[in-house]
């Protein structure tokens, strides 16, 4: 497998500097599996691009201290050699490891220079067709270009292989780039990834943390890089959205349940707060407020993401706020992290000048728990008073009730909720909210969506004009 990055920033020749790897020297380095080599066909102030080229062992890699069990099947017969989409990974991470850590002691600006980097992936084994390549890196900025290889050249007629050439573009620091290569090459290759161990966690979570977070796809992301690894794959996510319940151990469950695991999807609270931070990421804000907090989980999202430097909660149940303390372990974190974040009383239908002077409010699954006369007060606190640029707002669309068995006709999903709009009544209340107060308003779905009854949660982005 091959992986060419080039870029035409100039002096292009700085990748070099950036990777840590002298253009003019070929060098080759032992992995666990093979070798990896990296060179520069192309050193230019123009133009300059690198090669990391894989020599995968595969009886090396049998007969070696990687002894899995589960690997017997394809001990000498694989395409591992040739794709070997994890190992690409792993190479990444141990030839470019300083890269994508984001250092470069000589010229430390430069890691912090976004610059157009264009990527070439050969052979990439992509179970899941061309459209799954765009979802997984459009949604990160880049432009994807792909072709398909047929099976076999002189027999057509076998027609065509999962692989793929793909060429991946776009404006990022090379730290960036790096890190997401790493995260989602081996996720094409439906295969197993024989890398996968507690550390390799540890390292999508470092890695991905920021980004994958707010991934449209990063439950398949997560799933499928830690395929088959039912607990790990749980772990992730758990840690993702920073769940707190014990899962059981691997050992106390049936392949059977491991299975079915695999397959659950993120919670719907999950999907909503990384929707939720998506949205106020890409409105620019720093400083934000979370209005109705509960019990912090939103919080401690935007407390990972530097982005945001001022974050306050509220909320109107102090239970929920001394659990949120507790959770957030406030008394414990950095000096420097306890100052982005305060969490403070009060009641959304009292006006406050606390919330005034703030670039966005998140104001999650709150709406429904207000009598409609402290709705309306609430509208005057946040889009007249506390006045932010932007306000995410998402409440539960009544209409998908129908996709829950378990949820008896006529009922509504908490018994704290005062009403449930259907899409028609909520967008029509936000229209109206937007219009008198001087704020455009965009509609969402958020999880998973259905014709007819669309999405169980909607979510509307308020800005002010
Ligand atoms: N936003 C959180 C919690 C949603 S539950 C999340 O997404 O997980 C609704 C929250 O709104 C509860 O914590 C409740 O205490 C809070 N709340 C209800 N009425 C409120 C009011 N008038 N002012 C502030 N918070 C209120």
């Amino acid at each position: 497998m091959l992986l060419t990055i080039s870029t035409e920033h100039k002096p292009a020749t700085d990748l070099g500097f950036l990777l840590h790897k002298h253009p003019d020297r070929f060098q080759s380095f032992d992995l666990s599996f093979g070798q990896a080599h990296v060179f520069y066909p192309d050193v230019t102030e123009d133009r300059c691009t690198v090669c990391l080229l894989l020599d995968v062992d595969p009886v090396g890699m049998v007969r070696g201290k990687r002894r899995d069990q589960s690997f017997l099947l394809g001990h000498y017969i694989n395409d591992r050699p040739y794709v070997a989409s994890s190992f690409m990974s792993v190479a990444i991470s141990q030839v470019f490891g300083t890269a994508m850590g984001g250092r470069c002691k000589d010229r430390p600006e430069l890691v912090t220079t976004p610059i157009h980097l264009t990527v070439r992936l050969d052979v990439l084994p992509v179970r899941g067709g061309e459209g799954f390549l765009h979802r997984m890196f459009e949604p990160l900025g880049y432009t994807v270009e792909a072709v398909r290889h047929t099976l076999d050249e002189r027999f057509p007629e076998w027609g065509e292989s999962p692989y793929y050439s793909a060429t991946i573009s776009g404006t990022k620091t090379l730290s960036e780039l790096l890190t997401h290569l790493y995260v989602l090459i081996p996720v094409f290759d439906n295969e197993k990834h024989y890398f996968v161990g507690e550390d390799e966690l540890e390292k999508l979570l470092a890695k991905g943390g920021g980004w994958l977070a707010s991934h449209p796809e990063k439950e398949q992301i997560t799933r499928r890089y830690l395929k088959h690894r039912s607990s790990l794959y749980r772990q992730a996510l758990a840690r993702l959205v920073e769940e707190e319940e014990a899962e059981p151990t691997e050992d106390q469950e049936s392949s059977e349940q491991r299975e079915e695991s695999l397959g659950r999807p993120l919670s719907l609270n999950d999907q909503r707060h990384g929707a939720v931070i998506a949205a106020l990421r890409a409105s620019g804000a720093r400083t934000v407020l979370d209005l109705g907090c509960g019990e912090g989980r939103l919080l401690r999202e935007l407390l990972q993401d530097r982005q945001f430097e001022q974050i306050v909660g509220m909320d109107v149940s102090i239970r929920s706020l001394e659990t949120a303390q507790k959770r957030l372990r406030l008394d414990r974190l950095p000096d420097r992290q306890a100052e982005r974040l305060k969490l403070i009383h009060g009641s959304l239908i009292y006006r406050d000048k606390r919330l005034a002077g703030f670039d966005a409010a998140a104001v999650v699954e709150v709406i429904e728990h207000l009598d409609p006369p402290r709705l309306s007060a609430l509208e005057r606190v946040v889009f007249e008073f506390a006045r932010p640029q932007t306000i995410v707002l998402t409440t539960p669309n009544r209409e998908y009730n129908v996709m829950w068995e378990t949820l008896p006709a006529g009922n509504f999903r908490h018994p704290d909720h005062r009403f449930e709009w259907s899409r028609q009544e909520f967008q029509g209340w936000a229209n109206r909210v937007a219009e008198q107060h001087g704020y455009s308003v965009r509609f969402l779905p958020v999880g998973p969506e259905d014709e007819e009854v669309g999405s169980p949660t909607q979510m509307g982005v308020f800005e002010r004009g």
